[in-house]
């Protein structure tokens, strides 16, 4: 693969390979777009194919966590770090050798949780540098975001953002989909939900007293709404006729297959919210913290339901899909 060839089609800022003999450690930070402010994005620990796979990502991932940033109105932009995993990696003193690295950046990036890395491995991070949110809570901060855009997309599509009589499908039962759970249990709604697995999809429908449905048939659950919670791709040009909600808004990263799967939902009648503005949550409580230099709450997170009612508006005035409008108002931003 051209080194380059990602980047300047990305139109990604720098990217920066980070290598410890000692500890194992292979890992890329992909700094997007700083116009803004500060790169905030997390750390995704994989094996990959190859390195090219592993370039790729980091770029694409810091893309969207700019477009993510840009949407929210944050003062930053985007960034993400990528740990090739492999079997002989000493995980500890690898993520303090991340850390190390991190440090040197001297706040152009900062730092958290992405997919395949854990709370410790921040721990060993937030040894080496303070460009690190070691402490948010990032399933609840980013669940109540998605409440928010829920309850923007339920006034913007009936007129009302109670939740009486309105039914909510979660696919993925982890750290964001069970919270929102309980936020939604809360809120009154009438519940389904489904996990890959069963036993937790059990524990949470016993729990909050909600229906459990397979997790294959999740998707196409008759409901008002449905919150996917779980894996990216999974709407298609071709599945958007076989689903029976009126309203998506969920946490998974990337769940258009193809951006004319965004289309595809529109032409089906569905509102369709899109993932970066829905899951923003997190990286708006973690960059207020770092910009205020103190804890705030989480109703920080709420300023999602004025983003997505700005987004459903212009999408409907505009008559496109919402995710070529959301990507139109990032581009417009970063430029
Ligand atoms: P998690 O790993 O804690 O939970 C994901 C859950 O989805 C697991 O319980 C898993 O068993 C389940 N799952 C996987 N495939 C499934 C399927 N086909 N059907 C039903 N369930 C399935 O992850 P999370 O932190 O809750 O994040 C959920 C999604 O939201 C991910 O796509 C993640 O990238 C995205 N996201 C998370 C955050 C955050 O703050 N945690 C922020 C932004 C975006």
């Amino acid at each position: 693969m051209p080194l380059f060839k990602v980047l300047d089609e990305c139109n990604c800022q720098s990217l920066t390979f980070v290598s410890d003999a000692a500890s194992g450690l292979n890992a890329l930070v992909a700094l997007h777009n700083t116009r803004r402010g500060p790169a905030f994005g997390g750390i995704r620990t994989l094996s990959y194919q190859s390195q090219s796979a592993a370039v790729t990502d980091a770029v694409r991932l810091a893309q969207a966590m700019s477009y993510k940033a840009a949407v929210a109105d944050l003062p930053a932009g985007g960034g993400k770090c990528v740990v090739i995993k492999t079997d002989n990696m000493d995980r500890p003193a690898a993520f303090r050798a991340l850390g190390r690295a991190i440090e040197q950046f001297g706040g152009r990036y900062f730092t958290g949780l992405d997919v395949g890395t854990t709370h410790d491995d921040l721990v060993e991070i937030a040894k080496e540098t303070k460009y690190v949110a070691k402490d948010l809570d990032f399933g609840k901060a980013t669940a109540r975001g998605v409440m928010a855009a829920i309850k923007a997309a339920l006034k913007h599509r009936f007129g009302s953002e109670s939740f009486e009589g309105r039914s909510v499908a979660v696919q993925g039962l982890g750290a964001v989909g069970a919270e929102l759970v309980t936020m939604l249990s809360a809120e009154g709604a009438e519940l389904f939900v489904a996990d890959a697995d069963q036993k937790l999809a059990a524990e949470v429908g016993e729990k909050m007293e909600c229906e459990v449905v397979n997790a294959a048939r999740i998707l196409s659950q008759q409901v008002d709404v449905l919150a996917p919670c779980a894996l990216g791709s999974i709407f298609t040009a071709q599945n958007a006729d076989s689903l029976r909600c009126q309203v998506i808004a969920g946490s998974a990263n990337n769940q258009l297959a193809t951006p004319a799967a965004g289309e595809a939902l529109r032409k089906a009648g569905i509102t369709f919210v899109p993932d970066y503005v829905a899951n923003a949550g997190a990286l708006i409580k973690g960059v207020s913290e770092y910009a205020q230099g103190h804890e705030v709450g989480f109703d920080v997170v709420d300023r999602i339901h004025a983003t997505t009612t700005m987004v459903l508006e212009r999408a409907a005035r505009e008559d496109k899909p919402t995710n070529e409008v959301a990507d139109a108002i990032a581009r417009e931003r970063l430029a």
